[in-house]
């Protein structure tokens, strides 16, 4: 197993002093002792070997060796919008998108959403994404921006910061409307301009017809993911796979 991993807000200091939930966690779960080494990450891509110097109850100083920048992102490359789904379900979704390497996700409201997030229940997301960064090693976290509602991602997907960004709609194959670009699994991904990639995922209980013509009308593209219909999390773990396979074309 590698070292126990632990956040801090910053890692410039040669001696750093853990705080409260974070030295917690190392004493009282972990019962890790003086001499011990563990991996420090801010979060910001940043990542430091440090060794256990001393510890009180409720404080751990570290002698962190200089840090190294290995942010394992995806480079702000890969963008989802989605409309949560609720209570563990979202954490699940969270975890997912960290751990395949999307940089910034935009809880998206919709007509059929389920979930508002809003100041309060943002700060859990941006948690749970640190805490999925332990886990799996990242050490530059996803991004987790304010709402946003399908009118305000169509100001987007029709401003200048979305020329170059490819933008996909996810939404089953059944569904698909005629007359627009539409794309599906078999898509190779040379035939996808690998730049910034923009997933937008709908609510349980799907985009409504309308939603779906709105954002095809301002600049995104359809992609189905196959004719049966996927849980959120679902859909986002493939469609975050196909986005890191399509930005390395
Ligand atoms: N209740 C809806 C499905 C919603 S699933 C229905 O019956 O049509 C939630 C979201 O996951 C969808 O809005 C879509 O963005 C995505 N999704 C689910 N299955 C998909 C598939 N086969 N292809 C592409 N996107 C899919």
């Amino acid at each position: 197993m590698g070292l126990h991993r632990f956040f801090v807000e910053e890692l410039a200091a040669a001696r750093i002093t853990l705080d409260d939930t974070e030295a917690h966690h190392a004493i009282k779960v972990l019962r890790l002792q003086v001499g011990t080494s563990i991996e420090l990450f801010d979060g910001k891509g940043n990542v430091s070997i440090g060794t256990i110097d001393s510890m009180t109850k409720r404080e751990i100083v570290i002698t962190a060796q200089s840090p190294r920048f290995e942010p394992r992102d995806s480079l702000d490359r890969i963008r989802f919008a989605v409309s949560l789904p609720k209570g563990d379900r979202q954490r699940n979704t969270v975890e997912k998108l960290v751990e395949l390497g999307v940089d910034r996700l935009t809880p998206l409201h919709t007509e059929r959403s389920v979930a508002e997030i809003d100041h309060s229940n943002r700060d859990r997301l941006i948690r749970y994404a640190l805490e999925s960064c332990k886990q799996c090693r990242r050490n530059r976290t996803m991004r987790v921006e304010v709402t946003q509602n399908i009118s305000q991602l169509r100001q987007f997907l029709k401003s200048e910061e979305a020329k170059d960004v490819d933008s996909w709609v996810l939404h089953p194959a059944e569904q698909m409307m005629t007359g627009h670009t539409a794309a599906s699994l078999s898509i190779r991904y040379h035939d996808v301009p690998a730049r910034k990639l923009l997933f937008i995922v709908g609510p349980e209980g799907g985009f409504t017809n309308s939603e779906v013509s709105l954002l095809l009308e301002s600049g995104a593209n359809q992609l189905s993911l196959g004719d049966r219909i996927l849980r959120v999390e679902t859909a986002v773990s493939v469609a975050a796979t196909l986005a890191s396979i399509w930005i390395r074309a």
